[in-house]
């Protein structure tokens, strides 16, 4: 180990730092908020008018003027190497830990990356020599830390004392916090139900010293995306990881499902078009039952639970049973697909609105208001449309769409084998037929889907 990692305090200590370089400017930014008074020596622009930081404490100084002997710590971060060397002697007579920029054998300490979620704060660090490992490192720890952590650990700060004394035993204090820091508690808390959280943590505390445990289940309804695994939200993932019980079906793709928890009970409920391996009802009852048993249930949707998802119903039955649930939005198959295949939905040249229809007809296309659909400047975006395809194009035409209006069809959208096929209202049915696209499929239709031959990234 060739730095010891430690954290400093630095409130109303005096940092010096040393050079005009945006490196300077961050670290100065970061000492602030520790809390540091910053001399800023600035040999490029001796005095510093411009540098507002409001009534934060940068002083800018000379270097004659700095008495070395009250600083705390010094930060070097010129270009010029001259103006180091001179800062760096002044520094190591007075016996400073210095850092200075790029330089990691000159340094007494390097500064590390920092995940910040006072009062917990985790920094990563790669001694100043691999700064792409440390940002690796941490985008993923910005992901395993939720945003909202710095208030789980100051609630349960006020609650250390009472539970110490509520509950004497150290193993079951620990694992009193253990199950609150991970469970209802801590989510509660993270979408900003604190009175919510406060109540709850109260109840189990009084059940715990009695000896009983609170048997408390909630649902998860999570949005999984289209299919890329790399599209998930923090929150998703999070709750995926923490679930007893995950009920899925065919559109959650398999990647996503190896990132639920290991030993998670997996219960897979069907929605294959037209043969559900589970009815509806059974779903939504499964949901509540489970939940009842005190399990942590994550229902998993493919793209967001509440487009087209069957979502708003599922959480119905909970809400009538007073069962704890969340809902999480999940990148829709619509904004996926038209992302990967670079067919934005809307563009100020030749679409103001976007909207998103259900293909699934059931023999019966009157019920749509296909009048509506016809009008220019608007994209329409057809869900489980592909079976229904032909049907779909000829009730567009019928009602007076251009038959050259382009369409596009993007099949697996977001994944490896995503497919995308392009053409006109009157020959999309045909070009389907021939290229063999699959479900899950959308389908696109407007003047936007032209911009794909300039926007393609990917095929
Ligand atoms: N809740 C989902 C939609 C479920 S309805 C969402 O928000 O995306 C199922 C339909 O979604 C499919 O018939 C198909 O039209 C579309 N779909 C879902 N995933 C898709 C994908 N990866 N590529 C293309 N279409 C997809």
């Amino acid at each position: 180990m060739d730095f010891l990692p430690l954290f400093f305090r630095l409130e109303k200590r005096t940092a010096l730092v040393s050079g005009a370089t945006e490196q300077a400017v961050r670290k100065i930014d970061l000492l602030l908020r520790a809390g540091a008074r910053v001399l800023w020596h600035n040999p490029i622009a001796a005095r510093l008018a411009e540098l507002d930081q409001g009534d934060r404490q940068v002083v800018s100084v000379e270097l004659d003027e700095v008495e070395f002997s009250a600083l705390t710590l010094v930060v070097i971060a010129n270009d010029d190497g001259e103006v180091n060397q001179e800062v760096i002697q002044h520094a190591r007579k007075h016996n400073l830990p210095v850092n200075v920029l790029n330089d990691s054998l000159a340094s007494d300490f390097v500064f590390p990356s920092v995940i910040d979620r006072s009062p917990i704060i985790a920094a990563v660090s790669s001694s100043g020599e691999l700064p792409v490992f440390t940002r690796l490192l941490r985008s993923r720890l910005e992901s395993m830390i939720p945003h909202a952590m710095g208030r789980l650990a100051l609630i349960a700060k006020d609650y250390r004392q009472v539970v110490k004394e509520k509950l004497p035993q150290l193993n079951v204090r620990r694992r009193f916090w253990e199950s609150h820091l991970e469970g209802s508690f801590a989510e509660l808390v993270y979408s900003g139900k604190e009175n919510e959280a406060k109540r709850l943590i109260e109840e189990s505390l009084e059940s715990a010293s009695q000896g009983s445990i609170s048997n408390d289940g909630e649902v998860y309804l999570v949005g999984a995306g289209p299919g890329d695994p790399d599209l998930l939200s923090f929150k998703a993932l999070r709750l995926m990881r923490q679930a007893e019980v995950v009920l899925y079906d065919r559109l959650v793709s398999p990647e996503i499902m190896k990132l639920v928890k290991q030993d998670a009970e997996l219960i897979n409920v069907g929605k294959e078009r037209d043969k559900h391996t589970l009815p509806q009802d059974s779903i939504n009852q499964l949901l509540v039952d489970l939940a009842k048993q005190g399990k942590r249930v994550l229902r998993l949707k493919g793209g967001d639970p509440f487009i087209f998802g069957r979502g708003g119903e599922e959480i119905e039955l909970l809400a009538e049973n007073n069962i704890a649930f969340q809902v999480v939005p999940g990148i829709t198959a619509a904004a996926g697909c038209a992302a990967y295949s670079g067919i934005p939905l809307t563009h100020r040249d030749c679409s103001q609105s976007v909207r998103f229809i259900t293909g699934h007809l059931k023999n019966n296309t009157s019920n749509l208001p296909w009048h509506e659909f016809v009008h220019e400047h608007q994209t329409l975006v057809f869900y489980m449309g592909l079976s229904g395809l032909e049907q779909i194009t000829t009730s567009l035409m019928a009602h007076g769409m251009r038959n050259d209006m382009p369409a596009a069809l993007v099949s697996k959208g977001t994944t490896r084998e995503q497919k995308v096929v392009t053409g006109t209202l009157e020959n999309i049915s045909d070009l389907a037929k021939e290229s063999g696209v699959r479900a899950p499929t959308i389908i696109i239709v407007g003047e936007v889907v032209r911009l794909r031959e300039r926007l393609k990234w990917r095929s």
